[in-house]
């Protein structure tokens, strides 16, 4: 069903235009590259690819998964494309980008879940871009070790991996992955030495103390940054929003977040798991 309710002023945001804006668009076109900004219908485009970046995202467009809240298509995807590593770091080389960010659909039909690709993808992007430092969003891998050992040595300089929602939703929202299962990934990436980032959504229908309570999860697992943002429905098909969270609301958050010790919160009806993501790789930055 559709949401009934009407979009608040707080986030209409404007259309991307202008030269960056082309050069990101001509840069994606030409790489035969896939985004997660045009993917995910992400209200930043204007904002983010007006300042030169993007969050591309590997291992095709099709994901074997169906999360609720996801406009990426679900399906049988394409067989893996060995160039993309490359591809991926010379647009990022011509971006001339500081900080990158790099997601994936989820390829659960792979022995290795993607692993190589994400592994290789990493070690290009360094090669040539020595100097620009990388957030990896990355899939669960299912909490194989061995897969999120591969992420962690090719170290990049944050790993996040979404919680997305609070435990009571997870089925709802993320269909085919598991609360716990998450929060094992981001401690296995703790331990591995990562700077570790998660997000959550807000407007799924989750309790005040719902959202505390995967706040205090989080840190107990090693999360060092945690977003939270609205929930938008992409289309009819997806989950409705249940309701639009007023910012005062995403700022207790903010605050409830600082008070448990997380080194880095950001909160607000706009942020999404990349916004402001280069802000997210020094330690102490949002305090
Ligand atoms: Fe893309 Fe992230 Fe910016 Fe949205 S916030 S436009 S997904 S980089
Ligand atoms: Fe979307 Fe990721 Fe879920 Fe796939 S696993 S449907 S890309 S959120």
């Amino acid at each position: 069903s559709e949401s009934k309710i009407k979009k608040p002023s707080w986030l209409r945001v404007k259309l991307p235009t202008g030269e960056n804006y082309k050069h990101v668009r001509g840069l994606v076109d030409t790489h035969k590259l896939h985004t997660i900004c045009e993917s995910g219908n992400c209200p930043n485009m204007g904002e983010c690819w007006g300042a030169g970046t993007a969050t591309f995202m590997i291992l095709g467009n099709v994901c074997t998964r169906s999360c609720g809240f996801c406009a990426v298509a679900t399906g049988r995807p394409e067989p893996v494309d060995w160039d993309e590593p490359q591809r991926v770091a010379e647009a990022i080389y011509l971006m001339k980008v500081k900080h990158a960010v790099i997601t994936s659909v989820d390829r659960d039909e792979l022995k290795d879940g993607g692993s190589t690709i994400w592994h290789n993808t990493i070690k290009a992007v360094k090669l040539l871009n020595p100097d620009t430092t990388l957030e990896t969003l990355i899939p669960d891998f299912k909490g194989y070790k061995d897969q999120i050992q591969a992420i962690i040595d090719a170290a990049p300089e944050v790993v996040s991996h979404n919680i997305e929602t609070v435990e009571r939703l997870t089925k709802r929202v993320r269909i085919q992955a598991k609360y716990w299962r998450s929060m094992e990934v981001l401690r296995t990436l703790k331990e591995g030495g990562m700077r570790v980032k998660s997000g959550i959504m807000l407007g799924l229908g989750e309790k005040k103390e719902e959202v505390i309570r995967t706040l205090e999860d989080l840190r107990d697992n090693g999360v060092d940054v945690v977003t939270i943002g609205q929930y938008l429905q992409p289309t009819k098909k997806h989950l409705p929003v249940d309701r639009f969270v007023h910012p005062d609301e995403f700022a207790e958050y903010r605050e409830a977040g600082y008070n448990l010790g997380i080194d880095y919160v950001e909160s607000g009806p706009l942020v999404r798991s990349s916004y402001h993501s280069e802000k997210h790789v020094i330690p102490g930055y949002g305090k």
